[in-house]
């Protein structure tokens, strides 16, 4: 790496004792690798020492609405101020939670009208597999409980929402990875590259078929699936892929969650992607991310009315709740989000301007070093051939990473690849200053 385009340098002095997420811990101690962002506004933030880039990562797939709108700031003061926690529990309510369900309820697909809040998608996730499980020892189906997710998937960190997640992410949570079969992804492997995207499908329909004989319908409690593939490089499924997935499971009596944790709130051009993108109404979904643009942790899981009916008739407690569960200021932060993409209407720009996003990331597939450059409105991923003769411990997504922050952009490397999922407010200049940072930067 060339020195300049180091940032490792740009760190806080005291942060010994803080344990960041999904980072090595050894080079935690050294102190290697982290950038302090003291700063945003918009669609940028600003380091420790006052360089501005581009948040081409919207925080971490949740700034929607980009940094610093004084609107939701004003809301979620407000809140405090008139009522700063009180809980959800037992018999107790508050007119904010009330009112986010019903905004959600009226946002979602029609059938989903029942809303349990937690703080975040992992949390969401688990509910969404405890209210299943639930549900099921109520009809009399207790052995009804294994979970159906894919490789590529990414569903959270907690000690279940990781077992669902891919493989190798999963590896060594053995104890609830029992509970979890993971089948293909619509990933096309090199020899099914020219394949129709009906054959395709036929052949990702198949793989879920011969999972569930072995694994038995009567064991299968549901099949979770992100509309968008997100933290394992967007992989974007081809047309009538969810449908036939939900039909095939709905065969089985074997229940949908789609976890529309990064593509609700406008990523993709609507408030949800499930119906209006992808034409399915799932039997649950969960949500996060941009249901607050970041500006709060809350997440939250849909329930259908078929799955309430049931666990509301149980006549007991339904043992499950977090202390934060539809948190007030949690609450405002997402009514008062809401409210700002309705009033600017931002699902409807992103049909425009996300398309535009999109084609200039597609564009990028002319370089040589690029392999393959997905895209679909605000989510994106390029990913990157391996030149010939490149050593085994070079990251090429790194390389482009480093090379794209030193000229005032950050996005996400992964393996040989890097993502972005920039604020949804990107005007039509930024859009073109992106891609030519992008362009530089693989060039570089
Ligand atoms: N589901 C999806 C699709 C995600 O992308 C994420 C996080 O990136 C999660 C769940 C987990 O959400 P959280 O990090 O808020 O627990």
């Amino acid at each position: 790496m060339n020195n300049s385009e180091n940032n490792s340098d740009k760190i806080f002095s005291d942060d010994t004792h803080l344990i960041q997420s999904f980072a090595d811990l050894n080079n935690l101690k050294q102190s290697i690798g982290r950038l302090a962002i003291t700063g945003a506004k918009g669609v940028y933030v600003t380091d420790s020492e006052g360089k501005r880039y581009f948040d081409g990562m919207g925080g971490l797939w949740c700034v929607n609405i980009g940094h610093g709108n004084a609107d939701v700031i004003a809301a979620v003061t407000r809140q405090l101020e008139t009522l700063d926690y009180f809980s959800t529990f037992f018999e107790f309510t508050h007119p904010v939670a009330a009112e986010l369900a019903r905004k959600l309820a009226t946002l979602a697909p029609d059938r989903l009208n029942h809303v349990y809040f937690s703080n975040s998608g992992s949390v969401a996730n688990d509910t969404a597999i405890r209210i299943l499980h639930h549900y099921n020892n109520l009809r009399g189906h207790p052995k009804k409980k294994k979970i159906l997710s894919r490789v590529n998937a990414y569903h959270g960190s907690t000690y279940l929402a990781i077992a669902m997640t891919t493989p190798v992410f999963s590896q060594g949570w053995d104890a609830a990875r029992d509970l979890v079969h993971h089948i293909r992804c619509p990933k096309r492997e090199p020899d099914e590259m020219n394949l129709s995207d009906a054959d395709f499908i036929d052949i990702l329909a198949e793989d879920m078929e011969q999972a569930i004989s072995k694994i038995g319908a009567e064991n299968i409690a549901c099949f979770i699936a992100e509309p968008i593939m997100g933290a394992c490089g967007v992989i974007i499924p081809p047309e009538g892929y969810h449908k036939r997935m939900l039909d095939l499971v709905h065969a089985h009596d074997i229940k949908y969650i789609s976890d529309e944790v990064i593509t609700a709130f406008g990523r993709l051009g609507h408030m949800f992607a499930s119906k209006e993108v992808f034409g399915i109404e799932p039997d649950i979904i969960t949500t996060a991310k941009g249901l607050t643009s970041g500006y709060q942790p809350l997440a939250a899981t849909i329930l259908s009315d078929e799955i309430f009916d049931v666990i509301s008739q149980d006549g007991a407690a339904f043992l499950h709740g977090m202390t934060y569960s539809g948190h007030p200021a949690a609450c405002a932060c997402a009514l008062a989000n809401i409210a700002v993409m309705e009033r600017e209407a931002i699902p409807e720009q992103v049909r425009k301007t996300g398309k535009l996003f999109e084609a200039g990331i597609k564009s990028l597939a002319d370089l040589d070093l690029v392999k393959e450059a997905r895209a679909s409105h605000f989510m994106a991923a390029v990913e990157f051939n391996r030149p010939s003769g490149a050593p085994d411990n070079i990251n090429i997504g790194q390389l482009v990473g480093d090379a794209a922050r030193a000229r005032g952009l950050i996005v996400r490397p992964i393996t040989d690849a890097i993502v972005l999922s920039p604020p949804l407010i990107l005007s039509k200049d930024q859009i073109v200053e992106i891609h030519q940072i992008l362009h530089d930067a693989i060039n570089a």
